[in-house]
């Protein structure tokens, strides 16, 4: 059966994607199965969207009774899941207002939009520039891949668009003189960098660059795509930093597993996203938001941020034991349960391996393992995959 289908995929599906021999048929909580019947633990978990593990009983249900009730109307018309939606995101965060849309891509097109016309409303026409950071990851749209610090998503894709200039991540003083030499609209960043690595920012470089955004009366945006909705063991990682940013985008884990995107932000920058200014005719739709907001209430209700907090915390220091026992291993970071172990040589053939015995794991970069499991994942399974990981690097 997975040969067929497989062989089929390969006949008709763009080969955009390199994936392993093997048909995923169901899930459940933190474990997949294939079409042969054999089981895996997740600990990629959609890349980083089903945080409350698959198929979770109370988002399954949401959706199903808004799929009886009401799938689409676009956004001509008034919806309750949109109303409610947009008052949980905007009474536990920092953002006044929301525009929602169906992707992370499209969501921080929406962020880069709605800087950009900020400063026209304002009259400040030669503010349009965006400062973004080195090994950044941002989408792949035209825009967000212009904006993504990163040449091998821009390559083959020439004439990006223009408007944004880089600078390494972490470092304050590059950043300073960039936007002192240039009249720029926003500093676009995520918390920590996901696909470039698993990179957390030294403990007061987020504080500096809102203080240089203040200074300058540039607006930060902060990608949170996937550090967001938990994953680093608070609802959005912008809580560990003691600063709040201007606009912040959102999509993977917002509804567990459904397409969505949102930009969140203020009202006196909301006010730049007036009638005609953007719009999008999925976004916001009453079966997806109606999973969304399941979503989130399922996390505050249950706790989940806080046992994120708690695994995470334990799982690290199991990557950090096995960081004593394997040479191969050159560095163990991140927060939550967005962690990473960097290695010394090519980590793909160790994803094969894991596969093999049961786990999912992902390697970005080529040689960093990153760990983004369920927020729901629970001691044994991270002993499991602990013990495997052990194995196999002990096979170098
Ligand atoms: C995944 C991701 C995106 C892109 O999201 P899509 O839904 O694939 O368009 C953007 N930014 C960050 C930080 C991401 O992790």
């Amino acid at each position: 059966m997975s040969n067929e289908i497989i062989a089929k995929a390969d006949s008709v599906i763009t080969a955009t994607y390199k994936r392993p021999p093997v048909v995923i048929a169901k899930g459940k909580g933190c474990t997949l199965w294939d079409t042969e019947g054999r089981a895996y633990t997740d600990f990629v978990a959609g890349i980083a969207v089903c945080n409350l593990g698959h198929a979770h009983p109370r988002v399954s249900k949401a959706l199903s009774d808004q799929a009886e009730t009401l799938f689409h109307v676009s956004n001509l018309y008034y919806t309750i899941p949109q109303t409610e939606l947009a008052s949980w995101l905007a009474e536990n965060s920092f953002a006044d207002r929301v525009f929602f849309c169906n992707s992370g891509a499209e969501a921080n097109e929406a962020a880069i939009k709605i800087a950009r016309k900020y400063f026209r409303d304002k009259g400040e026409e030669d503010r349009y520039k965006i400062i973004t950071m080195e090994k950044s990851f941002h989408g792949r749209t035209m825009a967000t891949l212009s904006a993504t610090g990163q040449d091998k998503i821009r390559k083959g894709f020439d004439p990006v668009l223009q408007g944004f200039d880089f600078v390494p991540f972490n470092d304050i003083d590059a950043l300073s003189e960039k936007i002192k030499s240039s009249a720029c609209c926003a500093v676009l960043l995520e918390p920590i960098q996901g696909e470039g690595g698993v990179r957390c920012p030294d403990p007061e470089y987020l504080k500096k660059v809102r203080q240089i955004c203040d200074e300058t009366g540039t607006l930060l945006i902060f990608d949170e795509i996937q550090t967001g909705i938990g994953r680093t063991g608070t609802l959005f990682a912008y809580e560990h930093f003691g600063i709040e940013p201007d606009i912040m985008t959102l999509a993977k884990a917002l509804a567990n597993g459904l397409p969505i995107g949102a930009m969140l932000t203020k009202e006196r920058i909301a006010e730049a996203f007036g009638p005609g200014a953007h719009a999008s005719t999925f976004g916001g739709t009453p079966v997806v938001t109606a999973a969304s907001l399941e979503t989130l209430k399922t996390l505050s209700e249950e706790n989940i941020t806080d046992h994120c907090r708690d695994m995470g915390a334990y799982f690290k220091d199991r990557l950090l034991w096995l960081k004593d026992r394997h040479d191969i291993i050159e560095d163990v970071r991140g927060i939550g349960l967005l962690l990473g172990m960097k290695l010394k040589i090519k980590g793909g053939r160790f994803v094969t391996t894991c596969m093999e015995k049961g786990f999912l794991i992902n390697c970005i970069q080529e040689n960093i393992l990153r760990f983004i499991p369920p927020l729901i994942i629970e001691k044994e399974e991270i002993d499991s995959l602990v013990a495997c990981l052990d194995e196999v690097l002990g096979d170098e």
